[in-house]
């Protein structure tokens, strides 16, 4: 499923292709993408793209003179701009005529990925977690969410409203460098391994997208129809069984919360029972930041 740096690197793909264009009208092939294509076609028809980014795993368009169209990709999605009379093939499901004589198309083999048009982007975004590149989410932020939710770190990272755009693959990825066991409770994570975790999460999403994302199984390529070659730099995520690239154990795979799971059980130490010691995975939480 695309994460944050396949989406990213789509809205980066598209964006000199869409920007200044204007919408000239469509055809919706497979209703369920939009919901109701008439009002989608009708809202679109006459914008101009003046801006295309991405928020969470949303590819976010931003047009003039109102509104916004926004695309999630889910399992299979994919998004090409390209030249009139391009074939998208079977799996074609919305096209937006451009005035260039180019069209968008959104192609999705297993028809969960989605588009929208919304007056504002607060109408469909307004839960997402703060942006993990960005300059909202600070070490110091992360650290006070962390104690704030009393939550498996697992789950949390995946958790959209947490922070937005991470997944299964790069939340692994990001334990695995920060050194911290996908089952320790947010609220008993220290300052330093806060830091550390920020500093990983950032530094997996950064190389994936200079990568331009991962393509784990048939599905994801960028616009221009390459593979993302962030996969070949995984370091536990599909890798149970090999050695951890640090210290040699073999890497573990756990389910938690319904998700594969993939860790080295001697670099992220499993959290200690509550009542050993009295204490808590790695240190005791530092007083300072309260009972929270
Ligand atoms: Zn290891």
């Amino acid at each position: 499923v695309p994460e944050l740096p396949e989406v990213e690197t789509v809205a980066r793909m598209i964006r000199p292709r869409l920007v200044g264009r204007t919408i000239t009208g469509g055809r919706v092939l497979w209703e369920r993408t939009v919901g109701d294509s008439r009002a989608f076609l009708r809202a679109l028809r006459g914008a101009t793209v003046r801006d295309v980014g991405r928020r969470g795993k949303y590819v976010v368009a931003r047009l003039e003179p109102e509104g916004w169209l926004v695309g999630h990709l889910r399992m299979t999605g994919r998004m090409h701009v390209e030249r009139a009379g391009w074939d998208p093939g079977a799996f074609a499901k919305v096209r937006l005529d451009l005035d260039d004589g180019t069209a968008f198309h959104f192609l999705d083999v297993r028809k969960f990925g989605r588009l929208w048009y919304v007056r504002d982007l607060a109408e469909l975004l307004d839960e997402l977690g703060p942006e993990p590149l960005g300059p909202e989410f600070t070490a110091e932020r992360l650290l006070d969410d962390l104690r704030a939710r009393k939550r498996l770190l697992k789950p949390l990272l995946l958790d959209q409203t947490f922070v937005a755009g991470i997944g299964n693959i790069y939340a692994d990825e990001s334990l695995f460098r920060a050194r911290l066991h996908p089952l320790l409770r947010s609220d008993r994570v220290t300052r330093e391994q806060a830091v550390r975790l920020h500093r990983e999460i950032r530094a997996t999403l950064t190389e994936a997208i200079e990568r331009e994302g991962s393509s784990f199984d048939a599905f994801y390529r960028t616009p221009e129809g390459n593979p993302g070659s962030y996969q070949d730099q995984f370091l536990v995520y599909g890798r149970a069984g090999e050695p951890c690239p640090a210290c040699g154990t073999r890497i573990r795979r756990l389910v938690v919360a319904q998700r594969g799971t993939h860790l080295c059980p001697t670099c992220q130490r499993p959290p200690r029972r509550a009542r050993s010691l009295g204490g808590s995975s790695a240190k005791r939480p530092s007083s300072r930041r309260g009972r929270a």
